[in-house]
């Protein structure tokens, strides 16, 4: 209330509305002028609300509030010295309260002692500003750590300093321990950091199992689930505390606990504030394992991309290389960063560019992987072989979005097979001017003895021939593939009838199988303009094996019919089969397959392979559709131009 005395009448209604405390208080004196106090003289009603103070008039701030009387009485001299104002912001520790207090000189002037204090509290606005920066300096701290263990301990340190608790730490739960690597302690105290079992620790097992914020402000008073568990804390010097359990998907998997010696009276806004901690923390953890984990995965795969002696690139669509390894580069005799200035087309030589272009373009269009052996230009333009396998990567909508380009160094098996093929063909043209001579006196001594008596010699001379045939034929297959591998596998095309062709190679091969019945199916045909010979050739291998490969006899099915600009001769067996996964195979040189049913037939693997090269050289295909014990039918396609398609036959 104030008193009239010092304020007129008119302003006591209006000083006792207001919610901000307002007192005038008085300097006083002793005798020689030094100053001896502050006296409270007069007070609104807001006061008390205000301080919780009452009954202050004409006592000394020293009696109310003893911290301060000291440092206000410099502010009042002050303000009544100058005559100017002040405000300030100060803390009580007394009320454990903020406010906002408002000096100024209070009536006659300059002779004037009285000094009228304005005030409010701001504790509430106070504490919130505290706690956005704490939060602030919180997530500073979270998004400059990267370590799980330097997190917890640099939360656990900040946590202890903002809430002035003795100790603090994060446990982490797993697999029914209590995981504290890292605490925030007095430093009188020892550290907790340990490995705690759960179903040992009672305290730490109660608060996971419960899952809920556990408040206590004194371990003696308040309720505690159970007695024991009160004793428990008392022996830790747990007094008051503050548990928060991290709980997710129904299940406590972290713990921040703020631990005090003392009771303590913990407000609402500090236990949201825990909560709010330990969220946090358990988050950037979570967030930090996470990385952890990425960046050891990146760091392997780096290591396995950058050690790797195999090239590695990565390409765009348009062909442009984004990325290459160590070992890519230093084959080309490029650096890094002029490669990734470069395109694919800038390092593969010119005889294979357009075959890579086309499969390239499959790989775009298909989103299927290719695998070519090639030439690549070094930067001294010398040329590289490469074993070279590329693959799509694919966007979100499995759409190809770039490609990875590894590749091998063959230059030394492409040396090697280079040396072999030579010596293929060395010996089987050495082979070939002998052979030939043993060829024609064999012939001469078998019609000599077909003339005569001697009917047992005749026998052995015929099987020498055939021997000698098929030696010969071996030889010529031998120079037919390093032809192949040279390029020099000419053709001589001419028009030819093929179903006379079919039929004399038909009446040849049933002499030699007496086991199989060889059939040609024919149609009416236009002549084929192809290389007779070549095409005899395949035929013959065709049939052969077909009589071959089905041991137990069985049909042997030729049909030759036109169909949509192209001859399609088939030859169809009832032997062994072959597998899916061996039918792309077949065609490669030297390719047999070893099984228990091709054991004990004989072969090179060369017929296939030189059949499709002539197939392919005529413009033709060669393939086959097969099933395992279920016979085989091998195809083949030439160009044939003809009004008389099957359509119209
Ligand atoms: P070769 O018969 O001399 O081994 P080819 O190149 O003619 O060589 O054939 C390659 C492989 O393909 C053979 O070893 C065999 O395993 C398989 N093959 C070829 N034709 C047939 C067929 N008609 N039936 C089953 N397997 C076959």
């Amino acid at each position: 209330m104030i008193e009239n005395r010092t304020i007129g009448e008119k302003y006591f209604t209006l000083l006792d509305a207001i919610d901000e405390g307002f007192c005038i208080m008085e300097l006083v004196y002793d005798k020689p002028g030094k100053i001896t106090g502050l006296v409270f003289r007069e007070v609104n009603q807001a006061f008390e609300k205000q301080t919780g103070l009452s009954n202050v008039i004409h006592k000394t701030v020293d009696e109310l509030l003893p911290d301060f009387e000291q440092q206000w009485i410099e502010t009042f001299t002050n303000v009544i010295k100058t005559g100017e104002p002040r405000r300030l912001e100060n803390y009580v520790k007394d009320t454990n309260r903020w406010y906002n207090i408002y000096f100024s000189v209070f009536g006659g002037g300059k002779s004037s002692q009285l000094v009228a204090v304005v005030f409010h509290d701001i504790t509430e606005c106070k504490r919130h500003e505290q706690q956005q920066e704490y939060l602030l300096k919180l997530s500073d701290t979270l998004r400059s750590v990267a370590d799980p263990v330097a997190i917890e301990e640099k939360i656990s340190r900040m946590a202890m300093e903002y809430f002035g608790t003795d100790r603090c730490y994060y446990c982490t739960i797993k697999e029914g321990n209590a995981l504290i690597r890292k605490d925030a302690f007095r430093e009188d105290l020892p550290s907790v950091a340990g490995t705690y079992p759960l179903i040992h620790f009672t305290l730490l097992k109660k608060m996971v199992d419960e899952g809920r914020t556990f408040v206590v402000h004194d371990a003696n008073t308040s309720e505690m689930p159970d007695e024991a568990l009160r004793k428990f804390c008392l022996q830790l010097q747990a007094i008051s505390f503050i548990y928060v359990p991290v709980v997710k998907k129904e299940k406590a998997v972290g713990l921040l606990c703020l631990i005090q010696s003392v009771p303590r009276r913990w407000e609402d806004m500090e236990v949201q504030l825990a909560v709010e901690t330990a969220e946090r923390t358990w988050a950037a953890v979570e967030r930090a394992k996470v990385e952890e984990v990425l960046q050891e995965s990146e760091e392997n795969y780096r290591a396995i991309v950058e050690q790797s002696i195999t090239g590695i690139l990565k390409v765009n669509l348009s062909r442009d290389i984004i990325f290459s390894n160590e070992q890519f580069a230093k084959r080309l005799g490029y650096s890094i960063r002029e490669l990734t200035s470069m395109t694919l087309d800038d390092i593969i030589a010119e005889e294979d560019l357009e075959r890579d272009k086309a499969l390239f373009g499959r790989l775009i269009a298909e989103g299927k992987a290719y695998e070519i052996e090639k030439r690549m230009k070094r930067k001294d333009g010398s040329l590289v072989w490469v074993n070279n396998q590329i693959a799509p990567l694919f966007n979100n909508k499995g759409q190809p979005q770039a490609a990875v380009d590894i590749s091998a160094d063959v230059s030394r098996q492409k040396a090697m097979e280079a040396q072999k093929d030579e010596f293929i063909s060395i010996a089987s043209h050495e082979l070939k001017t002998p052979l030939t001579s043993i060829k024609a006196y064999g012939q001469m001594l078998e019609e000599i003895f077909e003339a005569g008596s001697d009917a047992p010699n005749y026998g052995f001379i015929k099987k020498m021939n055939v021997q000698i045939d098929r030696l010969t034929d071996l030889v010529y297959s031998l120079l037919d593939t390093t032809r192949i591998s040279g390029g020099q596998l000419a053709l001589q095309p001419e028009f030819f009838d093929l179903n006379v062709l079919i039929t004399q190679q038909v009446k040849e091969m049933q002499r030699m199988a007496p086991k199989h019945r060889i059939i040609f199916r024919a149609s009416e045909l236009s002549p084929v303009f192809a290389d007779r010979d070549r095409i005899s050739q395949v035929l013959s291998n065709l049939i052969s094996n077909g009589i071959k490969y089905s041991p137990k006899g069985g049909d042997i099915v030729i049909t030759a019919k036109p169909k949509e600009g192209q001859l399609k001769v088939r030859i169809r067996d009832l032997g062994i089969g072959i597998s899916a996964e061996k039918q792309k195979d077949i065609f490669e040189r030297f390719f047999r397959i070893s099984n228990e049913a091709t054991r004990s037939i004989s072969g090179i693997g060369l017929g296939l392979y030189i059949a499709t090269e002539i197939i392919q050289k005529h413009g033709g295909v060669l393939g086959v559709e097969s099933k395992p014990g279920m016979g085989s039918t091998f195809y083949f396609t030439l160009p044939y131009s003809d009004n008389k398609t099957e359509d119209n036959l």
